[in-house]
């Protein structure tokens, strides 16, 4: 873990060192949950992004039939009309403090859950006697290192006793009936073991729990921390600040895309089965950002909302679940670190049929990339009843009526950059001018995902070199990002490129200037070769290398 920990702070390191991104507004000491890409991490998301739009817009795959999907696009206003998020449900979802189970997911209004443990009585007795002890040394004594001592008195007192521990997760109205129904839900074979009369504790994630965790009464996992206000960012709109001015900054932007669902039938030929597609900013008050851009409260998301027959959206769901995971693998997250996880039926939003998440292990643990969920005709009929519009959809050949399913696969463009960072990761070693080995740290991104593609340079500043490599940037730069450099070795100037990622270096030496070839060096084996340095005949054979 520490390793792991320590190959995090690299990452941060270097993105910050070599512009991918730094913490937003840091020169004001930051803000906690914003971050800014500088100028590589902007190309890199921008990549993402337009690999995305260009796989599954412009130019989208085959489907199930072996025809090609019907995909159109969508750029929805951040601030929408409120009523959209009181049909969503993240009006009132997220009124109440929350809290949700780490495994299964579901979720609990953190007032109503409750973690009843059961102690032998002998035990309890031991307990609260040192406890009395504890409280007593702590008020004579405020030095906060004796604090510290006596907090963790009370902490290895916790773990004591709760080892072996009961501990039942309980929805209830109140503490008594918490430990009504524990007592009723407690399996025979634990309660013979706890002996006679066993003392019940309760706490709950937002009373008397001291720090201990919380129960998921589903599945037994730990739950979150109580969030305890409404996780979208509200602003008002106009002049007036009141609660008939007030909106929100969008949480997602799927709601942009059922509102306009009708729109684009009406205004379109497409017909069901369709898919609506949209890039665009979020935003979550999340309580707890962490682990660098992972839980930022300002993100950005690719989603895609599909429109389909019921009858047909089981089919339609595993071969979205399955194209999505095809989609990162293809984009170099090739190792054992990226996996496909079905939801248990336990874990299922009420309105969900299926869900699977695309999860990379990340240095931190295996976290989420994207959802793609099966949500039935959930949102569609939500918006019908709200907005009073007909939702349905009608089927000219069929002469049939109903209400799409809906499969969305719902991916966070800031996680994917993370993870491709992350995997394109890598130090080995590389000869220095003298051809000892040096330690080298390299970024093997995927050529279609590199911020910088070809990066070209003088051998030296003289003989014409520079002008000829100028010549060759110039003709270059106008399809693809590169860059030209003529400072220091040119040794010096390779390691630069391996930390951007840059998948090519070109270099003009004394030979170009004779027969006109150059060489050309791969990021990743080091290898050089020389090829013909037209740049007709650069650009053709760089762009077939950066369609692999
Ligand atoms: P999590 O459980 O990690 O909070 P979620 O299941 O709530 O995520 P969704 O509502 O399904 O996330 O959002 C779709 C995608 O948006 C996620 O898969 C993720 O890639 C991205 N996303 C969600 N919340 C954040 C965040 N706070 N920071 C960065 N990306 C996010």
């Amino acid at each position: 873990m520490a390793g792991e920990q320590d190959l995090m702070e690299k990452i941060v390191s270097l993105a910050k060192r070599r512009g991918f991104i730094y913490p937003s507004s840091e020169i004001y000491g930051g803000i906690n949950g914003f971050w800014d890409y500088g100028p590589l991490g902007v190309e890199l998301k921008r990549n993402i992004k337009d690999a995305w739009w260009n796989d599954f817009v412009r130019c989208p795959p085959l489907g199930p039939d072996g025809r090609p999907i019907q995909m159109v696009g969508l750029d929805c206003s951040i601030i929408m009309n409120p009523k959209v998020w009181e049909a969503s449900g993240h009006v009132t979802g997220f009124n109440d403090p929350m809290v949700d189970c780490t495994l299964c997911k579901s979720r609990y209004r953190a007032d109503k859950v409750f973690t009843v443990a059961f102690i032998p009585r002998e035990k309890a007795l031991e307990f609260f006697e040192q406890q009395d002890e504890a409280v007593r040394a702590y008020e004579k004594d405020s030095d906060s290192a004796e604090r510290y001592a006596k907090e963790r008195l009370f902490r290895s007192m916790d773990n004591a006793i709760f080892n072996p521990a009961v501990r039942l997760g309980i929805e209830a109205e109140t503490p008594e009936e918490a430990k009504e129904k524990a007592l009723a839900a407690l399996p025979a074979k634990q309660r013979k073991g706890l002996g006679l009369e066993p003392v019940r504790i309760w706490w709950s994630p937002i009373r008397e729990s001291r720090g201990r965790p919380s129960v998921c009464p589903r599945c037994g996992g730990q739950l979150t921390e109580a969030r305890k206000f409404n996780l979208m960012f509200e602003t008002y709109v106009g002049a007036m600040q009141d609660s008939s001015s007030k909106a929100y900054l969008r949480p997602e932007t799927a709601q942009g895309i059922f509102a306009n669902y009708k729109n684009v039938l009406d205004t379109t030929r497409i017909k069901v089965p369709f898919g609506i597609a949209q890039i665009g900013k979020a935003f979550r008050n999340e309580i707890n950002p962490r682990n660098f851009t992972f839980r930022s409260r300002e993100f950005e998301q690719m989603e895609i909302e599909f429109f389909c027959h019921p009858g047909q959206a089981d089919q339609w769901y595993k071969w979205w679940r399955d194209t999505r995971y095809a989609w990162y693998t293809g984009l170099g997250l090739k190792s054992s670190k990226l996996r496909l996880r079905d939801h248990e039926k336990e874990e299922l939003a009420h309105y969900a049929r299926a869900c699977a998440d695309v999860e990379y292990e990340f240095p931190f643990g295996v976290s989420e990339l994207e959802g793609i969920a099966n949500r039935t005709d959930f949102d569609l009929s939500q918006h019908q009843k709200f907005s009073g519009r007909d939702m349905t959809y009608f089927d000219d050949e069929t002469k049939e009526r109903f209400l799409p399913y809906v499969i969305e696969p719902s991916g966070g463009c800031d996680r994917a950059a993370l993870a491709f960072l992350c995997e394109a990761y890598c130090e080995d070693e590389a000869p220095d001018e003298n051809g000892a080995m040096q330690k080298r740290t390299v970024l093997r991104f995927h050529p279609r995902l590199a911020p910088i593609k070809v990066a070209i340079f003088p051998l030296v500043k003289k003989d014409g070199m520079p002008e000829r490599a100028m010549e060759i940037y110039s003709a270059l730069r106008v399809n693809m990002t590169a860059v030209y450099d003529e400072k220091g070795a040119v040794g010096r100037r390779y390691r630069r490129q391996d930390e951007a990622g840059t998948p090519f270096c070109l270099t003009v030496d004394g030979q170009t200037m004779q027969d006109g070839t150059v060489t050309i060096r791969d990021r990743d084996s080091m290898k050089q070769d020389r090829i013909p340095g037209a740049p007709a005949a650069l650009l053709a054979y760089i762009q077939e290398h950066l369609r692999q």
